[in-house]
């Protein structure tokens, strides 16, 4: 596969055997100075399974996303738009040979629909997910473009989504064009396994056979001018070491070639899903320890980026994952087209997969709140053109903390206002008074002056 040199990443796998633990504090003071991680430093990480040892790496990850990102936990909800697929994918229930499931495609109508249930919650941002195959006879990317519109035309009390980040199969550079002129955030597209005969394997057929097809799409939606984009591996389907370096070596072909690195990245692991044994027998399961080491690594490795933890997981793993680098969770997640407008349970036969934590978003919130996050609801970096190389000058010394943690609370007070329930509203806005006090006199004064405009109404404020 293009940019992944899997000798090197075996060999660096083969000396991690070596490795001499006295090294590791070495590695971990690094890290905490924010300088990210080489790939052999990585290896020597994931090599770590002393309960002691692993301590200290957890601990260091979460000292690493304080420092960039504060205390702030941004949230966002996917919006499925349809399950056709001609790509078949052992893994996923949209695959082309699954007959079993229930197929939709969503029209604009009910894409409005769909936002406006999530924005009646609270959402402010939402991940537009897609399967590959022409719907309603538009090609794909009319359908995206007039999708993403339909989403950003969506109104519930004055209430709108802020962004939309779209996860769809590859495109070429003028989609990719198009795209951006609707008005999307980040481009995200998970390379599922860099190892190559594994993507074969499971990647049996249409046009996602190809991984070089799929890992350049990354460079087309930069040369596009995408300059945030997402990557990611889906975990279980090969060796999580392997795919956690080969990530890394992805992370570093981009920061070389486009001087900015990926803006998110996304750790799935293969959950079951309706109609595919395959997503019953995981071929490389991980378990929780080793899961939770690899996004603590990641942390470390990447300092920067926004590492994303979806409801795959169940909602005890979420909640300690927060204080190992997530920076960004998804809430009250339904994986169907139209899902947000069925009640209850999460097994619907429309779904991709079956997610682990069902929770409402306000629970979410509360929960967040009660560990001393900020739940944000904040998408000023776009609006305010902090994107791609002007975005990671901010992220990568902590800069951009000062703003997160100041539009967290803003945001977090429009919620209180408008959205919470009683038992959110008390404990945020305890939160809020405490994290105002630690705040220095120019930007408590700052957020005092927002706060009157929000009690007077207005909405959508930011720095
Ligand atoms: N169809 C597009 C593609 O494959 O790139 C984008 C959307 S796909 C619905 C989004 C992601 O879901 C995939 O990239 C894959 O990593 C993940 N996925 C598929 N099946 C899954 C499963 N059974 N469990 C967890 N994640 C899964
Ligand atoms: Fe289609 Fe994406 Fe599912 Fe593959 S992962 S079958 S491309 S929706």
């Amino acid at each position: 596969m293009k940019h992944i040199d899997e000798n090197k990443i075996n060999n660096l796998l083969a000396d991690m055997a070596k490795f001499d633990r006295g090294r590791l504090d070495i590695i971990l003071d690094k890290a905490r100075l924010l300088k990210g991680l080489s790939l052999e430093e990585v290896a020597r990480l994931l090599a770590i399974d002393d309960p002691d040892y692993l301590q200290k790496i957890f601990s260091a990850a979460n000292f690493v996303k304080e420092q960039i990102y504060g205390q702030r936990v941004v949230l966002f909800a996917p919006l499925y738009i349809n399950n056709f697929c001609s790509n078949n994918c052992l893994y996923c229930a949209f695959r082309s040979d699954n007959r079993s499931l229930q197929r939709k495609a969503l029209n604009t109508i009910e894409i409005k629909q769909q936002t406006e249930w999530l924005l009646e919650r609270g959402h402010k941002r939402i991940l537009m997910v897609s399967g590959e195959a022409v719907v309603q006879g538009k090609n794909k990317i009319d359908y995206y473009v007039e999708s993403i519109a339909s989403i950003y035309a969506a109104d519930f009390k004055g209430n709108r989504i802020k962004r939309v980040n779209v996860n769809c199969a590859p495109l070429e550079v003028a989609e990719f064009k198009r795209l951006k002129g609707a008005g999307i955030g980040t481009y995200q597209l998970f390379q599922e396994t860099y190892h190559e005969k594994t993507y074969s394997q499971v990647h049996p057929s249409g046009a996602k056979s190809d991984p070089d097809n799929r890992i350049d799409a990354i460079d087309r939606a930069f040369i596009a001018g995408i300059d945030d984009i997402g990557i990611g591996v889906l975990y279980g389907l090969y060796n999580y070491k392997f795919e956690t370096l080969a990530m890394l070596a992805h992370v570093q072909y981009l920061e070389a070639k486009f001087k900015v690195g990926p803006h998110t990245i996304s750790v799935p692991r293969i959950e079951p899903a309706f109609g595919t044994d395959f997503s019953q027998n995981i071929p490389y399961p991980l378990s929780d320890t080793e899961f939770k080491k690899l996004v603590a690594v990641l942390r470390l490795a990447v300092p920067y980026t926004g590492i994303i933890m979806s409801t795959r997981e169940s909602a005890a793993l979420r909640d300690e994952l927060l204080s190992l680098g997530v920076s960004q969770i998804s809430a009250e997640s339904r994986t169907s087209p139209g899902g947000y407008s069925f009640s209850g349970d999460n097994k619907d036969s429309a779904a991709q997969f079956f997610t682990g934590d069902q929770r409402s978003l306000d629970e979410i919130v509360l929960t967040l709140i009660e560990k001393g996050f900020i739940p944000s609801f904040c998408a000023a970096c776009y609006r305010k053109e902090r994107t791609g190389e002007a975005f990671m000058k901010l992220a990568k010394p902590g800069t951009i903390k000062g703003k997160c943690s100041l539009n967290a609370l803003v945001t977090l007070r429009e919620y209180i206002i408008d959205f919470a329930s009683p038992k959110v509203k008390g404990c945020g806005e305890k939160l809020i008074e405490d994290l105002s006090r630690e705040l220095n006199l120019d930007d408590r004064g700052l957020l005092q002056d927002i706060f009157e405009h929000v009690e007077n109404g207005a909405r959508d404020e930011f720095v």
